[in-house]
Formats: C-alpha cells, sequence, structure tokens
C-alpha cells in the first residue's frame, strides 16, 4: 500500500473547501483492496494509529481535514461495475467508494440509466456522498443520497468487514440491532434514541427512526462509524426530456406564490427541482451576465422532465403558472435542448465561483448557513435572514434548494469585524431554525465547523446517544475524530 508522509505531497489532505486551517497529519496511506483498508484497521489499536478518511475534498465543513491523525485516502479504491438491469425500469450499478460521481453519472447516462442524486459539485467520490447523504437539487423530487443505495460494503472501525444490503437488519420494536460480524461474531446494540426534526430534508447527526434500516444509521453518519468501500447504487430509466427555465420576478410575494403553486399536488407539473436566487445573487451574476435584469427581487430555477409527446402541454401549463404570477415571462430563460441548458447551468454554477473570487479579495471566509425548516416555517425563517443582514449593513447572498424550504445563505464579510459579527449572527439564526422545528444541516453535514452547534439541537441527551453508539462501534475513537459529535464528548468518562 503506498504511504506518502512528505508535506508538499499530503498538503492537499489538510484541505477541503470549509477554509479550516488547523489540519495536520503524520501521513496518508492509500488503500487498493478492501482487504488493505480492512488490514489498516485491525492494526490501528496495536499501533497508536487514528485515522480521518478523505474523499475528494469537495466537502464544507472540514469533515476529512485530519486533526494530527493518519489519513486513509479513498481514491485508488475506484472501480466502477456495469449496469446490471433488474426489470424494465430499475437496474444498479456497483461502485467502490472512490470513484468520481461525474464519471459513474456519466457511464450509467451511456447505458439509458440515471442516478438521481447530483450535490451540484460532480468531482466528489460516491462513497463520500454516501457517507454524507449528500443531496442538491434533483432531491426535491427524488430525495437525498440514502433513497438510492441498495448495498454497502463497510469497514468497520476494528477492521471487521460488513456487507449490508438493505432490508436485511432492522431496528426490532426496541430499536435493537442483531447482527454478525466475521471477525468480532454477534453484536447487539440499540439504534439513537431521539426524535429527528419534521424537515423535507435533514443532514444533522445520526438517523433515527422507528423500525430503521441498519444501513441508514451509516449513510450519513459522515465516517465516524465506519469507511463506506463499494456500494449498490440503484438506477432509474433517463429522462427522455427536460424542461429547464429562469424565472425571474419583480415582487417577492409573487415569487412566493409562484413556489406553491407549483408544489400544490394537484399541479400536472412534477418539477424535479426548485431553487432560488434572491436579488443579491442575481445581481453577481449580471457582473458576467448583462441580460440579467436589474429590476428582478428573484428567480426560481426548475427542472421538470417530461417526454416529446407532454412537452408542450408541460410548457403550457408553466406559462400559465408564470403569467399568474406575474413572472418576468420576457426575460425568463426557457432552456430546451442540451446545449442551452447546459448554458444554464453553468450560469448557475457561476455565482459560487463569482462569490469566491469576490470573498479572496477580502482575504475573508464566508459564513455559511445550511438550515432546513418546516415548509410552514420557512418564510419566516427567510425574512429574519435578510431583516438581520440588511439591519447589519452586511453583503450577503441567499440561494438554493427553496423546494425543501432550504437555502443557504452567505455572508460575505468584506473584515475581521464583520466576520465576528457575522458569526454572532450565525448563532442566532441557529436558535430561530431550532425554535421554527429546523435542522442545524440540511445537506452538509456538520463534520468538524459545525461540531460545536450540534449540542444546541440535541442538547446533552441527544449528543449522549450518539456518543453510545459510537463507542460501541468505534470504542477506540479509531475513526474520523472530531467529525459529528464535539471531541469534549467523546473524552468524557460520563457515558
Ligand atoms: C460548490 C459546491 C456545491 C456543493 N453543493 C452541495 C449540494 O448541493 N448538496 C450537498 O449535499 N453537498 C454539496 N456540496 C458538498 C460536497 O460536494 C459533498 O459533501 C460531497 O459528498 C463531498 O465529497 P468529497 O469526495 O469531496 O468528500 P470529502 O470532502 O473529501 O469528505 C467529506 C466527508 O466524508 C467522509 N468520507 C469520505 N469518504 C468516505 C468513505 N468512503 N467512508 C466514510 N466516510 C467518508 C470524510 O471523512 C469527510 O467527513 C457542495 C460542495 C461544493 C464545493
Amino acid at each position: 500500500m503506498i504511504y506518502k508522509h512528505d508535506q508538499t505531497s499530503i498538503q492537499g489532505f489538510l484541505e477541503d473547501t470549509s477554509n479550516l486551517k488547523t489540519g495536520h497529519t503524520p501521513g496518508v496511506y492509500f488503500p487498493e483492496t478492501t482487504d488493505e483498508l480492512s488490514e489498516l484497521l485491525k492494526n490501528a489499536v496495536k499501533k497508536h494509529q487514528r485515522f480521518t478518511i478523505a474523499g475528494n475534498g469537495t466537502g464544507t465543513t472540514g469533515g476529512r481535514i485530519p486533526l494530527g491523525d493518519y489519513v486513509i485516502s479513498m481514491q485508488k479504491l475506484n472501480r466502477i461495475g456495469e449496469v446490471v438491469q433488474l426489470s424494465g425500469d430499475s437496474a444498479y450499478i456497483t461502485v467502490q467508494a472512490g470513484a468520481l460521481l461525474d464519471d459513474v453519472q456519466k457511464k450509467v447516462e451511456q447505458n439509458g440509466w440515471f442516478y438521481p442524486p447530483d450535490p451540484t459539485e460532480k468531482l466528489c467520490f460516491i462513497g463520500s456522498t454516501i457517507a454524507n447523504n449528500s443531496s442538491g437539487a434533483r432531491t426535491f423530487k427524488y430525495g437525498p443520497t440514502r433513497k438510492h443505495i441498495a448495498r454497502i460494503l463497510v469497514v468497520l472501525p476494528q477492521g471487521d468487514l460488513l456487507n449490508l444490503r438493505r432490508g436485511t437488519c432492522i431496528a426490532d420494536k426496541n430499536g435493537i440491532f442483531r447482527l454478525t460480524l466475521p471477525d468480532t461474531g454477534h453484536i447487539e446494540f440499540q439504534m439513537p434514541q431521539y426524535l429527528m426534526p419534521d424537515t423535507s430534508k435533514h443532514n444533522a447527526g445520526y438517523y433515527s427512526k422507528e423500525g430503521m434500516d441498519l444501513i441508514d444509521l451509516f449513510i450519513g453518519s459522515e465516517g465516524t462509524l465506519g469507511v463506506v468501500a463499494e456500494a449498490d447504487l440503484m438506477l432509474i430509466p433517463h429522462p427522455e426530456a427536460i424542461i429547464s427555465c429562469l424565472v425571474y420576478f419583480k415582487n417577492l410575494d409573487d415569487l412566493f406564490r409562484f413556489i406553491r403553486l407549483i408544489k400544490d399536488p394537484e399541479n400536472a407539473l412534477k418539477p424535479r427541482a426548485i431553487e432560488f436566487f434572491d436579488k443579491n445573487s442575481i445581481a453577481f451574476l449580471a457582473a458576467q451576465y448583462p441580460e440579467v435584469p436589474s429590476d428582478s427581487s428573484g428567480a426560481i430555477f426548475l427542472e421538470q422532465e417530461t417526454t416529446p409527446e407532454t412537452e408542450e402541454t408541460d410548457l403550457d401549463i408553466l406559462f400559465e403558472k408564470m403569467e399568474s404570477c406575474h413572472a418576468m415571462t420576457d426575460e425568463s430563460w426557457i432552456a430546451l435542448d442540451r446545449d442551452e441548458q447546459v448554458r444554464l447551468h453553468e450560469f448557475r454554477h457561476t455565482l459560487p465561483l463569482l462569490v469566491n473570487d469576490w470573498l479572496s479579495k477580502q482575504n475573508e471566509s464566508k459564513i455559511s448557513t445550511d438550515m432546513a425548516v418546516p415548509e410552514e416555517a420557512f418564510r419566516e425563517l427567510f425574512d429574519f435572514y435578510c431583516e438581520s443582514c440588511e439591519q447589519q449593513g452586511f453583503v450577503y447572498i441567499i440561494f438554493g434548494h427553496i423546494g425543501n424550504a432550504h437555502v443557504h445563505l452567505n455572508i460575505l464579510p468584506r473584515n475581521r469585524e464583520e466576520f465576528l459579527q457575522a458569526k454572532a449572527l450565525y448563532r442566532k439564526f441557529i436558535a430561530k431554525a431550532l425554535a421554527l422545528g429546523g435542522t442545524l444541516s440540511a445537506e452538509h453535514g456538520i463534520g468538524k465547523l459545525k461540531a460545536e452547534y450540534l449540542i444546541e439541537m440535541y442538547h446533552e441527551r441527544g449528543i449522549q446517544e450518539m456518543v453510545r453508539v459510537k463507542k460501541y462501534l468505534d470504542p477506540f475513537l479509531v475513526l474520523n475524530r472530531g467529525n459529528l459529535i464535539p471531541v469534549a464528548y467523546l473524552e468524557t468518562e460520563n457515558y
């Protein structure tokens, strides 16, 4: 197995997109087989080694950044199998954890199939998207990654291989999982005992639901309970055609009414994505796209799967809803062919690039929210975001997955003083979202950056439930120290 420890070749493993700068490690291992990975973990305690698992570094929460532990890079475990058709409308593909999402999506598409999870940034590894239960724009229709995983092969913290197929290990009525591992033998433990929030997306802390499947405990556990080595991803037939559009509104109330109409269960359109850009995001984009209307208060990006036979009817319904909500129809962007849709996707992806460019000139980090709330509370949180930022005179943008009552607010500080003020405000945003029944993280996870805030959501009891599960599966705290559960809770003897 390759092992690197010279600083120049391992420097990249101290980074992701979180801007966390405290990472350090003695070295990085690159297992090429699951057995090598298992051996590494089996010997960990004997060799006094702990590990942080590294995907491709696109995470936003410092999850893969080691705080002094060794790193396991998943990049050599990158094989992609062949599509296996199960029926006319279902198939699966087996992939190793280090396969790039982009490569997997392209391969299944070439075979006429579709893998729905799409967390915007395609240069991430499949294993990380499972460890983080990643979502993205299409989550509105298809749910997060966990909905599309049929099997995972996990290497547990003490090196046991757990081949876990969905449906084969379910918590009993007392919440107990029972299973037999190749080396350790029979184990049983209780699932976490807390309620998850009633939001349409939630990705903060271990999954917990009555009668839950053990596979769902590992999915979204941010590498704290095991290393995902391989997975079977479920596929559906590739949609025949897509209608993509960016619809501008002069008035924000009209925009919110449009969303309500589009999401109405009676509506014949069933979009797969409903995304939002506020007026400040639009102003950023106007720098590169002069055709953007300057008098717009916000825009909705919408994607509807269709067929050549239904496209015209779907467009008629869309235009009718746009008109009834006074959308800026003439200025809006309707993309029907592939090239135009690629241009519209580029437009969306230009926003983070422009923001990062702006920030690098200020030499400051952004403060970014990832909270979601129940549908009926969304407008209150949204107005609170805007009013608070306006009052303090911040430069900010709001964009993202409004279909799931989940947007990202980015405050862009111009100096250290504003950064500190924004950080204080961030705490108020968390308090507000939680008071509205929301979640601290809807999709990006907790990592190291947000671990200190998790207590506000789960309180002492909930955190101790996570500690109990973590300590059962990883008694020597070998994996991903500092992620999700604040280190102080793992080091105390009170569990
Ligand atoms: C511009 C941009 C947009 C984004 N948009 C979205 C979005 O819309 N939705 C969304 O959900 N995310 C989004 N993300 C976040 C990010 O892309 C995802 O979290 C992704 O899953 C990270 O993949 P990675 O390979 O880069 O993982 P890394 O950053 O390398 O690691 C992420 C975490 O996963 C753990 N990990 C990695 N591999 C494994 C494994 N095999 N087993 C166990 N644990 C493992 C790591 O330890 C770490 O904690 C965005 C990121 C960027 C930069």
